[in-house]
């Protein structure tokens, strides 16, 4: 199949685009390079991906919609899977434009690509940060919505509500996946574990908010991948379009969570790294952050329900995958 991997250079995107061209498929990559974290991380990862067969890299911004426009038209895409995104809970307190642009005009331009030459599924990432500070947990992706408390976790729901429009009108089969938390070798230098890795290694304390009580669904790379992939080959089918005709022109959309389905405490996943690293990892206790949210747990039983697929990989696994990624790629 012909498949668009947006964010290909990025963690998840390299990720998924590995495994497609694994498993024969043609497979356009497109990122922007953008300097938000070590570009030199991206292009190695790029390099990769540019010795499989079947890959083909487009560097181009998504907000260029000429270019996004003509990139559809000629790719003709079975299967488009949108990963670019400004991520970031933190970061999109001081940078908010960033988020405006890469989630939100970026969202619809892939969207607008789907609508004017066809795509046979288009397949999002969202993320656990829209469920906000209500709800009970599990988080269920067919509860009521949440209410996102940082830029971030707005500009996801509002890719999910532009999502659900655009399938309304004109019947793109588009899911949306709720990632949550996603760690493993060639992660984000942005994000907890890599930071906590970098620091311990340095001699320096780790920095936990809300005083170490926080506790995230912590999701092996390798788990959203297998998820992300099955999805993918499952277009929806079946929703009432805007005439409310559930058979004529179906206008299909869905919402996963994938998660591992089970909240770790912090203070556990940083003895997994004490554990992978054989050495002790001070810690510096700080309050919450504004944005952030307590605790993060998937109810994963949709997405078992329609892929057979329930996330495998533990904490203690996991962390130590990364690490030995983490000492190997710099050569420590
Ligand atoms: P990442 O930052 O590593 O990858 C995103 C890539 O998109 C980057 O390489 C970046 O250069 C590219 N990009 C950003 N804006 C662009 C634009 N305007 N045009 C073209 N390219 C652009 O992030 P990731 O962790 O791989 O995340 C992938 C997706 O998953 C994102 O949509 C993110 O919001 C979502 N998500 C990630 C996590 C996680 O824990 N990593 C959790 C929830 C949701």
């Amino acid at each position: 199949m012909n498949y668009l991997v947006t964010g290909a250079a990025g963690f998840i995107g390299f990720h998924v685009a590995a495994r497609l061209c694994a498993a024969g498929h043609q497979v356009v990559g497109l990122d922007n390079l953008n300097h938000y974290y070590d570009v030199n991380l991206k292009r190695a990862r790029l390099a990769r991906l540019l010795a499989l067969p079947g890959f083909h890299f487009v560097e181009q911004d998504l907000c260029n919609l000429p270019a996004i426009n003509s990139l559809f038209a000629e790719g003709r895409f079975d299967r488009v899977i949108h990963l670019a995104a400004q991520g970031g809970v933190r970061h999109s307190l001081e940078q908010p434009f960033a988020y405006s642009e890469s989630n939100i005009t970026g969202m619809l331009s892939v969207l607008e690509g789907g609508r004017h030459h066809g795509v046979g599924h288009l397949v999002y990432a969202s993320s656990s940060s829209v469920y906000g500070l209500e709800g009970s947990l599990p988080s269920r992706a067919d509860a009521p919505a949440g209410h996102p408390v940082s830029l971030y976790a707005a500009s996801k729901r509002a890719g999910e509500l532009m999502a659900h429009s655009y399938s309304h009108l004109y019947a793109i089969p588009t899911t949306g996946l709720r990632f949550f938390t996603v760690y493993g070798p060639w992660g984000r230098p942005d994000m907890a574990l890599f930071k906590f890795v970098r620091a311990a290694l340095a001699d320096e304390p780790i920095d936990l908010y809300n005083q170490g009580e926080l506790a995230r669904d912590f999701t092996y790379i390798d788990d959203i991948v297998e998820g992300v992939l099955r999805i993918a080959e499952q277009p929806p089918e079946g929703c009432p379009n805007w005439r409310g005709e559930a058979d004529a022109s179906p206008a299909p959309y869905r919402l996963y969570n994938i998660g591992h389905g089970e909240p770790v405490r912090l203070e556990a996943f940083v003895e997994a790294i004490e554990q992978a690293l054989g050495r002790p990892v001070r810690r510096r206790l700080l309050p919450m952050q504004p944005g952030d949210v307590a605790a993060t747990w998937a109810d994963s039983a949709p997405l078992l329900a329609t892929t057979g697929y329930r996330p495998q990989t533990g904490v203690r696994e996991g962390v130590k995958a990364f690490v030995d990624w983490y000492l190997a790629y710099y050569r420590v």
